[in-house]
């Protein structure tokens, strides 16, 4: 009994060394996936020294360059550098953000930032898992492979890590993408994240739609509860909410019938409303017709919208002067680029960064989806505004849409195959020595 005892001991002890010993020497793709998704990168403190820390580790280990710029203050952009035989080729760029929407850890089967890896099902569950960690060490991964085999680019190619784009990328892909730094990178086609498909096909983005914030406000005379007259401002605001509701109809009765996707329309909808008198006890007072009331709006507008037709639409049916109306319009983004072009990149053959970038996925066994407008924004907008071809992509397919949601998380294999598939990607783009660089 006592020996067998003994056994026991000495089998557990030596378990134990051999069990820590893989654990501190096991250094994969999904462990270096999940370390990635274990800083925590998310809203509204971001810490992006311990990634950027990483990441330039891991571009070290791979023998790559690396560099890191401060636009603004405590807000780093790192790009890392695969040097190609012909550098004086406009490059090819592939970009991620570091930062991630918050989580509600309570809400979550296990922590949001432990990556915690599922052997049952495979899945790794963290925030960032498909938005948008994945890609960001893909990237790396492929480019790992590829250098294992002995492969040169001829092309350069840059792979950036930007901050704040869940905020709207103002301090981050905004200045980079405006600056003397990115415009001597000579980028000739980029990628970016995309979104994941429930479907066996992956998605693929040739244009993001522009976010407007339009706020209108009504004035007029107030008056007591009670009266009956015209021109009051809640009465001119309500027939302007009339208004809008018509429109939103009128697009959303597009997407109903089949005839545009939910991206390809103007969408509207209402995100407040201001309104009464308020008395010095805090209750709105009920017998008093307000002298001003407001609402505002969030609009998508899809990148073949006309700007100007929208503009008038607001400002004679939405908002007119007439009726003692008055409105603003914040445009978070571009509908034209300097040359008065459509912010997109073609997916059809005309594009022969499209032709490439299809043939690389089909070359893995896979295939792409019709390629869609995003319905929201990402940081890939201002770089198609420079007239740089763009595509979003994030190799998830047979994959809950997750993004911002609770429990978000990429299963093993799926994140895997993405590798081989930007290997493919890459390889090809990296390859193409044609003089047709800026296509749009
Ligand atoms: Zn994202």
């Amino acid at each position: 009994m006592a020996i067998s005892h003994l056994y026991t001991l000495f089998f557990l002890f030596f378990f134990s060394i051999i069990k820590s010993h893989v654990s501190e020497q096991e250094n994969t793709p999904i462990t270096r996936f999940q370390r990635y998704l274990q800083f925590k990168t998310t809203h509204p403190n971001p810490n992006y020294t311990a990634p950027i820390t990483f990441l330039i580790n891991q571009s070290k280990s791979l023998n790559l360059t690396s560099r890191t710029i401060e636009f603004v203050s405590n807000k780093p952009v790192l790009i890392i550098t695969w040097i190609g035989s012909n550098p004086k080729l406009p490059s090819i760029l592939l970009n991620s953000h570091l930062d991630s929407v918050p989580a509600e850890s309570e809400k979550w089967i296990y922590p949001p930032f432990s990556a915690h890896y599922d052997s049952n099902n495979g899945n790794i569950y963290a925030r960032g898992a498909q938005d948008d960690k994945c890609i960001g060490v893909q990237y790396l991964e492929a480019i790992r492979y590829l250098k294992s085999k002995g492969f040169v680019p001829i092309r350069t190619v840059h792979v950036s890590y930007v901050p704040e784009e869940e905020i709207g990328g103002f301090d981050g892909m905004c200045k980079f993408a405006n600056s003397l730094e990115f415009s001597e990178l000579n980028v000739g086609f980029a990628m970016d994240e995309g979104q994941a498909n429930l479907g066996d096909e992956f998605r693929v983005f040739y244009a993001d739609r522009t976010p407007w914030e339009v706020v209108i406000r009504a004035v007029g005379e107030p008056g007591h509860g009670a009266k009956l007259y015209d021109n009051g401002a809640m009465e001119n605001l309500m027939k302007s909410v009339e208004m809008v509701s018509k429109f939103r109809e009128s697009q959303f009765d597009f997407v109903k019938a089949g005839k545009a996707a939910n991206s390809e329309v103007v969408s509207v909808n209402p995100v407040y409303m201001k309104a009464g008198t308020v008395s010095s006890n805090g209750d709105v007072m009920m017998n008093m017709q307000p002298s001003e009331a407001e609402v505002g709006y969030d609009l998508r507008l899809p990148p073949m919208a006309d700007p100007d037709v929208m503009k008038k639409r607001i400002a004679e049916e939405w908002a007119p002067a007439i009726r003692n109306m008055t409105y603003t319009i914040k445009e978070k983004g571009m509908l034209r680029d300097h040359l008065g072009r459509l912010i997109m990149t073609p997916a059809n053959d005309s594009n022969p960064w499209w032709s490439i970038f299809k043939q690389a996925v089909e070359a893995t066994g896979e295939k792409l989806a019709k390629p869609e407008i995003l319905a929201s924004t990402t940081d890939a907008r201002y770089i198609r505004a420079l007239g740089i071809p763009l595509f979003g992509f994030s190799p998830m397919k047979n994959t809950p849409i997750l993004l911002h949601d609770h429990n978000e998380f990429l299963k093993d294999t799926v994140f895997m195959k993405g590798i081989e598939v930007y290997e493919s990607i890459i390889s090809a783009l990296s390859s193409y020595e044609g003089v047709t660089d800026q296509v749009i």
